[in-house]
């Protein structure tokens, strides 16, 4: 039977959920224009008031932030809260730039933990498991927001923090760690690392993983979920409008079900603003429904993705986001043809090659060059090894698969096991030498 933290809302009828964003979204809109200036300034310029803000769909007269205008507002700007009200401040992982910093009341800390508790349930977390919180602790949201869902689902919580793999797996056989939670290229990691200490999926409890805040693929999951024998649920969320648990996946595996009582999402062109329909390939935008501290309206998260209401097998009423396979700023641009690195992922573990690649991209006499690091696994290389070394057929292989996927012909070097650094939170994919010559 389907088990959920917050029962009521999370299979309340899309009806219900409507009524209750409409009136969350006029008391959120009326409060931010009353106690934010930066937002309110915003509004006046577009000659939008709250009490425009009638409907669901009036949240289109709203005008967007993106992450200049949190720059731009650092550090208090987009405070719409006393700071005497505030208790904790948590910032991006500065993965496409300058940090920017995120404000939470006790309120606010509750309404994240909450929902980080209703995707350890949908993993099938209760009070009887030990959850092993392998995010980042510190600034990244990450190790405090599932640190503080599992708080409230009453796990037992086992706050590693990241890095000290071999560590990890010790604590993780003798306390009997029943989920994991970390980054998707760490679980990975873990899964490799448990493998050349001798010890299979037989020798840990672990049964569930709650993977997130970068993008990975299918293929990495069925990848993690054999390393690790267990199953293997995204998690997605962002700093800036609260960190994980904006939206989780549940048992049917099929995309992410968006927290709607907390959080409105629409989809846009990323190019013209202009609001697309369900079903679309778009910008994922936010608005925080009943946040204190830092409530943003209209945020232009940069993720690619689409969201659709359909009935789902779990029970749970809210909307589902597909996997977002990277942002747009992660997408490279590579002599006119569209790559993200997802892509890449894709073919080499489909080719039965490692999860461990670093894409660099250069400008040479005005041409892009475009190189892949592809480690080997171990069998391949004592393979190759045992030809003299000959890696031809191999490399001749693997970049027709590459022309397949992307249409473009990249220069692969087939490198020894182990010798890509691996990641311990979110990993490095691209050097991008292009950036340094503009
Ligand atoms: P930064 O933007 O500096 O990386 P965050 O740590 O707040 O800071 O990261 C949030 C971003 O991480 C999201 O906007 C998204 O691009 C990415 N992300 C988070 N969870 C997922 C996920 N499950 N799948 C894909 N991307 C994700
Ligand atoms: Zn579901």
């Amino acid at each position: 039977m389907e088990r959920y933290f917050q029962e009521e809302i999370e299979t309340a009828s899309v009806d219900q959920i409507k009524a209750m964003q409409k009136e969350k979204l006029i008391k959120q809109v009326a409060y931010v224009y009353k106690n934010n200036e930066y937002y309110r300034k915003k509004m006046q310029e577009k000659g939008v008031e709250p009490g425009d803000i009638k409907e669901l769909e009036d949240i289109s007269k709203l005008p967007f932030l993106s992450k200049s205008d949190l720059r731009e507002a650092y550090p208090y700007g987009l405070l719409s809260a006393p700071l005497k009200d505030c208790v904790r401040i948590h910032s991006t992982s500065g993965t496409t730039g300058r940090r920017v910093v995120a404000f939470y009341t006790q309120h606010d800390l509750d309404l994240w933990e909450e929902c980080c508790a209703r995707a350890i349930v949908a993993a099938g977390g209760t009070a009887e498991d030990v959850v092993q919180v392998a995010y980042g602790y510190g600034l990244f949201t990450g190790g405090a927001g599932i640190h503080g869902g599992s708080h409230k689902v009453g796990c037992l919580t086992l706050p590693m923090s990241s890095g000290s793999t071999e560590r990890q797996i010790q604590f993780m056989r003798d306390l009997n760690a029943t989920i994991l939670a970390c980054t998707p290229s760490y679980a990975a990691y873990i899964g490799e690392k448990l493998h050349d200490m001798g010890l299979t999926p037989d020798d840990i409890r672990l049964k569930a993983g709650i993977f997130g805040a970068e993008p990975w693929t299918e293929e990495m999951r069925q990848n993690i979920e054999r390393n690790l024998g267990i199953k293997a649920y995204d998690i997605y969320g962002l700093t800036e409008i609260s960190g994980p648990g904006v939206a989780f996946e549940c048992s049917s595996q099929t995309g992410m079900h968006i927290n709607e009582d907390h959080f409105l999402a629409e989809i846009i062109d990323p190019d013209t603003g202009e609001v697309l329909p369900e079903g679309s390939v778009g910008e994922l935008v936010f608005t925080s429904l009943d946040k204190e501290a830092f409530p943003l309206l209209r945020y232009r998260t940069r993720d690619l993705t689409v969201i659709r209401h359909e009935k789902c097998s779990c029970g749970r009423t809210h909307i589902k986001m597909k996997k977002p396979m990277g942002r747009s700023d992660d997408m490279l641009i590579i002599r006119g043809v569209n790559v993200f690195p997802s892509q890449i992922e894709t073919v080499l573990l489909k080719e039965g090659y490692t999860p461990n690649y670093q894409i660099m991209v250069d400008r040479i006499d005005n041409e892009d060059t475009f190189d892949i690091n592809v480690e080997l696994s171990d069998e391949m290389f004592v393979k190759i090894h045992s030809n003299g070394g000959d890696d031809t057929d191999e490399k001749k292989n693997l970049t027709a698969a590459f022309k397949t996927m992307l249409g473009i012909r990249p220069k692969v070097h087939l490198l020894a096991p182990k010798s890509i650094t691996r990641s311990e939170g979110k990993a490095v994919r691209v050097v991008d030498k292009r950036k340094l010559h503009d």
